[in-house]
């Protein structure tokens, strides 16, 4: 089996010889023999004065590199019994040793040469089957393709089994769409410079709209003989690998969710037992005060006391609530000196997977030369984080092509640094506006409904402020707002 099949320009005459050769060894065999009796004939004429018997070593060459071995050494024995039966009456020698001295010395010399020559070629043949049977048992699929021609010059096996074609029937252009590699082209990966030839592979993850699946598709440029655009393309399928991935993700997500939960329920569980105490003393209270007042002649003494202790209770339920509340509030910010843009950057790289496989391309607008600003970068990465989310889920029924996330930083006139995360999603109506910031205020199935007002209580501590507003064209803006570091 041949590795490359030819590129489609002309090739050089000596290339295009051995191909003939190795493609047809009977006649390149018959033409060897030709070749012989051609020189025996041309010393028989001059009378042996020109001595053409080492052009036996053309015709030697060509039976060995194209029968092999065998073809070799049929075609020395002939040319020397040829060489023997001509010269053997007229040659100059003064005795016949001489004669026979040559000829066992020419014989060797002929027998040293196809044996070299067969070995070699055996050593290429080997060497060009063990690279392509490597090809062929790799588990990622491996074209090589002319760019200029279309051609597709060699393409293994897994290509097959991967597009359910055989790629033969295909043009480099077909499969280039099929695997997104429009503007992945030679002359893209090496622009300017096509004289390097150790180009570095170019690598991009692509999923087949026909399967679904995904690929991290490399590209090389290689050089070629007759060609300067022709390319290696490498298609890996890592669709399993991109499930694992999106798999731990979910887990992480579940896990995180869990965590809020089990906090939410052990905050509530505990505000619900010391709050019940005094709610039940307010009730008895209550009523004594009802059956009291309800009798025609009351002690106002014994109402007044009854009505005393259900105020006591209820401060005390006050109390507890305020306890709660300072227990959680005594996690306090911890404040660092950073830059909002690095800060933006930081979020998003870490959202990059959901971004990803929600289809979300996200484009930034960072101001330079914005003030540093003095705020706990943890709390400010979860608000962040909590606003992308929401505009993640907001998209989530816009088509792919609209699914864009606008993220800027710019300063206010009043000097404070104002971030803004624009999504072109459903939108808020109306009706829910003035909601959206209530702790347990969802409209998603999944929802929690505590993003906004955590992010409202994270930046009213840092003493910022949020907001939403309505895109022109589809979709809405939250922004919100953080002051500058004071010097
Ligand atoms: P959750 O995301 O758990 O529902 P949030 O407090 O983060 O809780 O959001 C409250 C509600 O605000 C959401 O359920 C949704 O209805 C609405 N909302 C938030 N962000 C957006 C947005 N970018 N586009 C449309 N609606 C949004």
């Amino acid at each position: 089996m041949k590795l490359w099949a030819a590129p489609q320009q002309p090739l050089p005459w000596a290339a295009a010889f051995t191909r003939w050769a190795t493609n047809s060894p009977v006649a390149a065999s018959g033409l060897a023999l030709v070749l012989v009796a051609l020189v025996a004939t041309l010393d028989q004429a001059t009378g042996y004065e020109l001595r053409f018997a080492i052009l036996y070593l053309v015709p030697i060459a060509l039976a060995t590199w194209a029968g092999g071995l065998r073809a070799g050494v049929a075609i020395v024995a002939v040319s020397s019994l040829f060489w023997l039966v001509s010269f053997g009456s007229t040659h100059p020698y003064k005795g016949d040793f001489f004669f026979y001295w040559e000829g066992v010395a020419m014989v060797v010399i002929d027998i040293a040469f196809v044996l070299l020559l067969a070995r070699l070629r055996f050593a290429l043949t080997r060497a060009d089957e063990r690279f392509v049977r490597v090809l062929e048992e790799l588990h990622a699929a491996v074209y090589v393709a002319d760019q200029d021609s279309g051609r597709i010059l060699y393409a293994n096996r897994s290509l097959a089994r991967m597009i359910d074609t055989d790629p033969r029937t295909l043009s480099a252009e077909d499969l280039g769409k099929r695997f997104g590699l429009g503007e992945v082209t030679t002359e893209s990966v090496l622009g300017e410079h096509k004289e390097l030839i150790d180009a570095e592979f170019v690598s991009r993850e692509v999923r087949d709209p026909m399967s679904g699946r995904w690929y991290q598709v490399q590209v090389v440029p290689i050089p070629w003989k007759s060609s300067r655009s022709v390319s290696v393309q490498v298609i890996t399928d890592i669709s399993e690998k991109k499930r694992a991935k999106a798999l731990k993700q979910q887990h992480q997500d579940m896990l995180h969710q869990t965590a809020r939960l089990a906090a939410l329920a052990e905050i509530a569980t505990s505000l619900a037992h010391e709050v019940n105490q005094p709610l039940m003393a307010i009730a008895s209270y209550n009523d004594a005060c009802l059956r009291l007042l309800a009798a025609p002649v009351f002690d106002k003494a014994q109402v007044v006391t009854a009505l005393q202790r259900s105020r006591e209770q209820a401060l005390r339920a006050g109390r507890i609530i305020g306890r709660v509340r300072d227990f959680i509030r005594s996690k306090r910010p911890s404040p660092t000196h950073f830059d909002i843009n690095a800060l933006v950057r930081e979020s998003l790289e870490l959202l990059e997977n959901q971004l990803e496989d929600s289809a979300v391309t996200a484009e930034l607008s960072l101001s330079e030369g914005l003030p540093m600003t003095h705020a706990d970068r943890t709390l400010l990465i979860q608000v962040i984080v909590n606003l992308v989310q929401n505009a993640i889920d907001a998209m989530d029924k816009s088509p792919p092509s609209s699914r864009r996330l606008g993220v800027s930083t710019a300063k206010a006139a009043d000097g404070a640094i104002v971030v803004s995360i624009a999504d072109q999603g459903e939108g808020i109506p109306e009706a829910i506006s003035v909601r959206l910031y209530t702790p347990l205020f969802s409209t998603k199935s999944h929802g929690l409904g505590l993003g906004l007002s955590i992010c409202r209580s994270v930046l009213e501590a840092h003493g910022g402020r949020i907001w939403h507003s309505t895109n022109p064209d589809g979709g809405c803006t939250f922004h919100f707002t953080l002051p500058p570091e004071i010097d």
